[in-house]
């Protein structure tokens, strides 16, 4: 049997399936009667020792890593917490509450009262007992642990969806691929994919379904298919293929450290997207001009409980030390959408992507937000640091965000901590109404990075996470390239710079336009780096100036695509006059 989906981390890998079906609660919302209560009781009990053992297990495996095995002895803790015991024990039996909301409900009703204090131990206390409540309700429903942190042996993983928590804690060396229904180029999902060079295809309907656990498959993540039964004949073919794709990736890799520069001697500015702060992420720092995106919000999604300040201002300031006088772009937390934090309960949406995300989370949990901007305020002295702001769609939210930075940079004043005066402040520009007033951003902002990946659902009106509407998401929409056209004018008029750090900035079929356009800042993963470069090397920037205005005149993506893809076959044939 073939599946097809969307190729969106190239390579063709030959594995074992291993379905990953995280747990997610579902509470009870029918009274008990009273026969049941003991019952109930029981399987509170049962519940609670399971998760003990679990948690014990956890303990003894952190032996040698001591803050680790500090928070598991803080859940055990909280765990054994007589008086929630007792308040639970009353629900169940008083008010005949079933056993899994009886948990919800004493669990959440804590860590609101946590999650008030002004003290940030107690906050980050707060996702510690999300936490504990969501290993006690598993247990509860005699789901066992399951996560993509440690694998026994080399798989394919193949998942509705994974969460960039789930991502975020992959054990790289065990995964060989990974396959999911839902989900598309741009999704999370996919830029860890790339940026862990794991091949992937997503929004491959049925996958679940028609997928079992340690059956063998070709995954040919250049085509975008999942290939069951292989024959042996098959499977020499595609280790074949596997072979030359990654030995064309291989050849793009001799590029990066190579400057980019245009043929007629104009030097592009190459940045980095990081999602970690871990070695693997930091090493890039060496072979770009800086760091374009720093997506926070996977230190949150990273870990089990909400970072502190210190935490954060740790971490920035490893990021900050690792790119040295290179600029460091640091983009406020970017929660909601398909994102969701384990440690902090959101209220369900209908329209994730078009809720409570990015600033306007922020702002609405201000906590937080000041948490952040002080650890990054605080961090400030160790680099090049800039702030910008995602999903801003009005100029109110960014002036309040503004105002939020400035009391944070007066406190730390009073207070007598040094920060950096001269941190530039931007946004991104995801959502159209911002890109429509483009000509009093300006006024209003250091600097702005263009999120593609957002932009273009939102003007295309296209869930980018849906492949139902996948032909809709387009990203070669000819309304992508004039709003990104005139975003380049306004911002050159006024001196301001102007940069992209969606993934079309790492698309080697977009940058000539970008490029063409006047963006000369592209802020990319890892992953695309030495092929941009190499791209970038091969580019005249009077041919590219026509393409982007031919581009934007042509009536559909589809068409637009056709011309780009032409425009990169000459490259690669090296035959062309523009190319050498
Ligand atoms: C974007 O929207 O293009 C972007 C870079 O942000 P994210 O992909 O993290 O939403
Ligand atoms: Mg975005």
């Amino acid at each position: 049997m073939e599946l097809f989906g969307q190729p969106v981390s190239p390579g063709v890998v030959i594995g074992e399936v291993m379905r990953y079906i995280p747990f997610r609660p579902r509470l009870t919302e029918e009274p008990l009667s009273t026969a049941d209560v003991p019952s109930a009781l029981a399987r509170y009990d049962q519940a609670k020792t399971k998760a003990r053992e679990e948690l014990d297990a956890l303990e003894n495996k952190m032996a040698n890593d001591p803050e680790k095995a500090k928070i598991i002895a803080a859940h055990q803790d909280i765990l054994q917490d007589p008086v929630m015991d007792e308040e639970i024990r009353s629900l169940i039996s008083g008010q005949l509450v079933s056993p899994d909301a009886a948990i919800a409900q004493i669990y959440d009703t804590y860590a609101a009262v946590l999650r008030q204090s002004q003290n940030a131990r107690m906050q980050e206390r707060a996702s510690d007992l999300q936490d504990v409540r969501l290993r006690l309700l598993r247990c509860l429903a005699g789901v066992p642990e399951r996560n993509l942190s440690a694998l026994p042996k080399p798989v394919i993983v193949v998942a509705d969806d994974l969460y960039p928590s789930d991502t975020a804690s992959l054990d790289r060396a065990h995964v060989l691929g990974i396959v999911t229904q839902v989900g598309g180029a741009t999704s999370h999902t996919a830029i860890i994919a790339r940026s862990y060079e794991i091949p992937a295809v997503l929004g491959v309907a049925g996958a679940m379904e028609h997928l079992s656990d340690g059956q063998t498959v070709i995954l040919d993540a250049v085509e975008g298919k999942v290939l069951t039964e292989p024959s042996d004949e098959e499977i020499v073919a595609f280790r074949a293929k596997g072979e030359k794709v990654s030995a064309y990736l291989r050849e793009d890799k001799a590029y990066l450290d190579a400057e980019p520069v245009t043929r007629d001697g104009v030097r592009m500015k190459v940045y980095l997207n990081i999602g970690a702060v871990n070695d693997a992420e930091l090493a890039g720092a060496a072979h770009v001009d800086g760091c374009g995106l720093f997506r926070t919000e996977f230190l949150y999604l990273n870990s089990d409980h909400l970072p502190g300040e210190e935490e954060q201002y740790q971490a920035y300031r490893k990021v900050l030390q690792a790119f040295g006088s290179k600029p460091v772009t640091l983009r406020t937390m970017d929660v909601g959408g398909d994102k969701q934090l384990p440690g902090l309960e959101l209220p369900e949406e209908n329209n994730p992507f078009l809720g409570v995300r990015g600033l306007r989370l922020s702002l609405a949990r201000m906590d937080l937000f000041r948490t952040q901007v002080r650890a990054a305020l605080r961090a400030s002295v160790h680099g090049n640091l800039k702030i910008m702001m995602p999903m801003v769609g009005a100029l109110d939210d960014l002036l309040q965000a503004k105002a939020v930075i400035a009391e944070e940079g007066a406190a730390l004043d009073r207070a007598g901590i040094p920060w950096n005066y001269d941190i530039q402040i931007g946004i991104m520009v995801e959502v159209p109404s911002i890109a429509l007033i483009a000509d009093m951003v300006v006024q209003e902002v250091d600097f702005i990075s263009v999120g593609t990946n957002d932009l273009t659902q939102y003007l295309c009106a296209a869930d980018r996470m849906n492949p139902a509407v996948r032909p809709y998401y387009q990203a070669y929409h000819p309304a992508v390239f004039r709003v990104l056209g005139n975003l380049a004018r306004t911002f050159a008029a006024a001196g301001k710079p102007v940069s992209v750090c969606g993934e079309l900035a790492g698309d080697p079929l977009a940058i000539p336009v970008l490029a063409g356009l006047g963006i000369h800042k592209l802020s990319m993963n890892l992953s695309s780096v030495a092929g941009a470069k190499r791209l970038i090397r091969r580019l005249n920037l009077v041919e590219a100036k026509a393409l982007a205005q031919e581009v934007q005149n042509l009536k559909t993506a589809e068409e637009i695509k056709a011309r780009l893809t032409a425009f990169a076959e000459r490259t690669r044939e090296g035959s062309s006059s523009i190319y050498v």
